[in-house]
């Protein structure tokens, strides 16, 4: 699994955060960033989840 974080997209919403926060912060402007080593591996069932709960669609999981 990889993920990926548009952060030209994201708005700070929180929601991945909020949803997945083993995986995913916020960085002090608000924005998302991935909890360090959480690239890829994060084999957390909420990651797809907090993908699906962005607002603006930033973030993309990938599998492989
Ligand atoms: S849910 Fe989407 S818009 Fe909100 S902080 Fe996360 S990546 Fe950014």
């Amino acid at each position: 699994m990889h993920i990926s974080i548009d952060r030209d997209v994201c708005i700070g919403a929180g929601q991945c955060a909020l949803t997945a926060p083993d995986v995913f912060t916020q960085d002090d402007d608000g924005f998302s960033e991935l909890l360090p080593g959480r690239a890829d591996g994060a084999e957390s069932p909420l990651v797809r989840e907090a993908g699906r709960a962005c607002p603006v669609g930033a973030i993309t999981v990938t599998d492989g």
